[in-house]
C-alpha cells in the first residue's frame, strides 16, 4: 500500500510540483525538481515568510554569494567542527550517519564503541567502520590559480561578515534583523529521506542582532499568551505558554521564545497542522558549534516521524567574535550611556622636548600613535614607524592616571537566528492538506492549501464549448491576469472533472460560464473546501476574489 509520502510522490509528479532531478540519467540522491506548479508554491511560501519578516517584523533582505572562500568557513569554525559522524560497511560498502542508526547524536569514540559492543550493517550485517566526514561541497575560485573554497553551508555567513555595512545601514542602532532566502548545500551521507533530506535546499533565515544588556523583546507582551507544544532537553513534552517557559527558565531569553512563537503562528497560517508541531531543545551534546541554546520546530509526518523544519539557535557573539578574531575588522556595535561615565585611566602623556629633537618630523606622528595607547603592565612601549617596529625611550614620555569621561562602549552583539528549511515546510504543507475525497464513488484528491500559497488562485470555465461560453471566460480569465490574479483558463472535459483537476493542486476558486451569463452577465462561484457556489455579478469578480484573499482568515 503506497502511504502519504508515495502518494504527494506521485501527486507530485503528475501535476509539476515537484519530482527527483537528473531522472534521465538515472536521478541522483539528494537532489529535488520543483515543477511549474512547485515553483509557484515554493515561491508563494517564500514571499508569505518574506511578507512576515520584512513588512511585519521590519527585517531587510540581503543577497550574498553561494560560493564562500575557505577562510571564512574556517573562521566561522565550520571547516573543524561541521562534521558528521558516520559508519561505513566493509561489506556492502554502504554508510550511514551514526544518529540514523543509534538514534542519538554520538562522537567518534561512542561511534567506535558502539562498533564494539556490536552493532553491524543495518544492510547486510557486515563488519561497519566510525569515521567523521565533512559536509561541505568543496570547490575553487579561479580556473588556474585555485583558491579553496565551499558551497555555502547556510545563509548566515554571508549577512555575519556584512555587519559592519548593515549597522551602518541601520544608522548604528540596535536590535534589527537581517533576512536571506536562497540555496544551502550540504554534502549529506547517503541521503534517504527523499525530499526531507536533501543536498541542495532552500533556506529562509533571519539573524537578529541585539544587544546582549537587552534581552527583552518589544513585542514579547503579544505573544506571552501563546501555548507551545515543548520538548526540553531531557525532559518530558510539556504544553506551555512562552510567560510560564520564561518564568521556568526552560527558554533562555524573551527574544528567543518570540521566535519561537512567530515560528509556530507562521507555520499553522501556511498549513501545517497545529497539533503536529513541537519545540524540540538540543541537547548540549547535539548543539551546532556556532549555538548556545538551539530549539527546533519539528512536525509530525506519517514516514519520518517528527522532523527538524525550522531551528531556532541564540549564537551570542559566536560568528561575530570568529571573524573579528580572523580579519581585525570592526565588527563591534557602540552603546552610548546615558550620561557620561567618569572613570580613572592611565595614560600615556608625551615630553615633546625630549621626543622632537630625537624625532624631528616624525615627533607627530609618534606622539600621536602614543597618546592612542593604553600604556602596557610593564615594559616598553612600541610604536610603528615607516612599516618597522620602533621602542621608544622611556624618559620620552610620563604615564599619568587621570579621570576621563566615557561617552560609551564598543560590545559585541548576539544573535538570535530562526532558520527555516523551505523545502521540508512545504512537504509537510503537502502531506497536512493532502485529502482524498469520494464523490459520486469516486475517489478524488484534494489540496486544502492556505489561499496565499496555492499555486493558482483561480480557475475559468466554459461550462461548454460552444455558443461564445469560450470566449467570454477567455475574456475573464485575461482580465484577471492582468489585475494581479494567476487564473488558469480551462474548457477540457467534464465541468466535474475540471473541478477536480483544480481541487488535486489545491486553487481555492472556480468560476464557471454558462448560457445564463449571456443573458444577466452573472457568472457561478465555486469554493474549494466548501463545493458551494454561488452566482455573482462578472463585474464583481474581482473585488469577490480581492476579499477572499486579502481579508480571509485563510490568508495570512
Ligand atoms: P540547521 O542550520 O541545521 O539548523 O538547518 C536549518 C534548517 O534547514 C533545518 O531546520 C531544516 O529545515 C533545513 N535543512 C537542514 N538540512 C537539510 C537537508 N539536508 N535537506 C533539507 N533541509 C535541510
Amino acid at each position: 500500500m503506497p502511504d502519504i509520502y508515495d502518494k504527494i510522490l506521485s501527486l507530485g509528479k503528475r501535476r509539476g510540483i515537484i519530482y527527483p532531478s537528473y531522472e534521465i540519467y538515472g536521478g541522483k540522491t539528494g537532489f529535488f525538481d520543483y515543477g511549474p506548479l512547485g515553483s509557484l508554491l515554493k515561491h508563494n511560501l517564500e514571499e508569505a515568510w518574506r511578507s512576515l519578516y520584512i513588512i511585519k517584523e521590519g527585517c531587510m533582505e540581503v543577497v550574498t554569494p553561494v560560493v564562500t572562500p575557505f577562510e571564512i568557513l574556517k573562521a566561522s569554525g565550520h571547516v573543524d567542527k561541521f562534521l558528521d559522524v558516520i559508519f561505513t560497511c566493509q561489506k556492502c560498502s554502504s554508510s550511514f550517519k551514526a544518529p540514523d542508526i543509534l538514534n542519538k547524536e554520538v562522537t567518534l569514540p561512542e561511534a567506535g564503541e558502539a562498533i564494539k559492543k556490536g552493532i553491524t550493517c543495518p544492510e547486510c550485517d557486515g563488519q561497519l567502520t566510525a569515521e567523521e566526514v565533512h559536509l561541505m561541497f568543496e570547490t575553487s575560485i579561479g580556473p588556474t590559480k585555485k583558491q579553496p573554497a565551499f558551497l555555502r553551508p547556510e545563509t548566515a555567513q554571508g549577512i555575519f561578515i556584512d555587519f559592519y555595512n548593515l549597522y551602518r545601514f541601520f544608522r548604528q542602532k540596535l536590535p534589527f534583523g537581517i533576512v536571506q532566502v536562497g540555496k544551502g548545500f550540504r554534502n549529506e551521507v547517503s541521503p534517504r529521506q527523499g525530499i526531507i533530506r536533501l543536498r541542495e535546499f532552500s533556506m529562509a533565515e533571519a539573524e537578529i542582532f541585539f544587544d546582549p544588556s537587552h534581552k527583552d523583546h518589544p513585542r514579547f507582551s503579544q505573544v506571552k499568551h501563546e501555548q507551545l507544544h515543548i520538548l526540553p532537553a531531557g525532559k518530558k513534552d510539556i504544553k506551555t505558554s512562552l510567560q510560564e517557559a520564561i518564568k521556568n527558565k526552560i527558554i533562555g531569553n524573551q527574544i528567543l521564545a518570540y521566535y519561537l512563537a512567530i515560528t509556530q503562528k507562521f507555520i499553522i497560517s501556511a498549513g501545517i497542522d497545529a497539533q503536529k508541531i513541537r519545540f524540540r531543545q538540543h541537547a548540549s551534546t547535539e548543539m551546532a558549534h556556532y549555538a548556545n541554546e538551539c530549539w527546533d520546530a519539528e512536525i509530525f509526518t506519517q514516514r519520518f516521524g517528527w522532523i527538524e523544519c525550522v531551528g531556532i539557535a541564540d549564537r551570542s557573539a559566536h560568528d561575530l567574535q570568529s571573524h573579528m578574531n580572523a580579519t581585525d575588522a570592526d565588527l563591534t556595535a557602540f552603546h552610548r550611556f546615558d550620561h557620561p561615565h567618569k572613570e580613572k585611566k592611565k595614560l600615556v602623556k608625551v615630553k615633546m622636548d625630549e621626543l622632537g629633537p630625537r624625532y624631528k618630523d616624525k615627533a607627530g606622528f609618534i606622539k600621536k600613535q602614543l597618546e592612542s595607547m593604553s600604556p602596557p603592565k610593564s615594559g616598553d612601549i612600541t610604536v610603528v614607524l615607516d612599516g618597522k617596529s620602533l621602542v621608544i625611550d622611556p624618559s620620552c614620555y610620563d604615564i599619568v592616571e587621570e579621570e576621563v569621561s566615557l561617552e560609551g562602549q564598543h560590545f559585541i552583539p548576539h544573535v538570535i537566528e530562526p532558520s527555516h528549511g523551505i523545502d521540508r515546510i512545504l512537504y509537510c504543507i503537502l502531506e497536512h492538506n493532502y485529502q482524498e475525497v469520494e464523490k459520486e464513488g469516486e475517489m478524488y484528491t484534494l489540496l486544502s492549501l492556505p489561499y496565499k500559497i496555492a499555486p493558482i488562485p483561480v480557475g475559468v470555465f466554459p461550462l461548454i464549448n460552444k455558443d461564445g461560453l469560450p470566449q467570454v471566460a477567455y475574456d475573464i480569465e485575461q482580465s484577471l491576469r492582468q489585475q494581479g490574479f494567476l487564473a488558469f483558463y480551462d474548457d477540457s472535459g467534464s465541468i466535474g472533472r475540471r473541478y477536480a483537476r483544480m481541487d488535486e493542486i489545491g486553487t481555492p476558486f472556480c468560476i464557471t460560464i454558462d448560457h445564463q451569463t449571456l443573458t444577466d452577465d452573472t457568472v457561478t462561484i465555486r469554493d474549494r473546501d466548501t463545493t458551494q457556489q454561488e452566482r455573482i455579478k462578472k463585474a464583481n469578480v474581482k473585488a469577490y476574489l480581492d476579499k477572499k484573499f486579502f481579508s480571509s482568515e485563510k490568508r495570512f
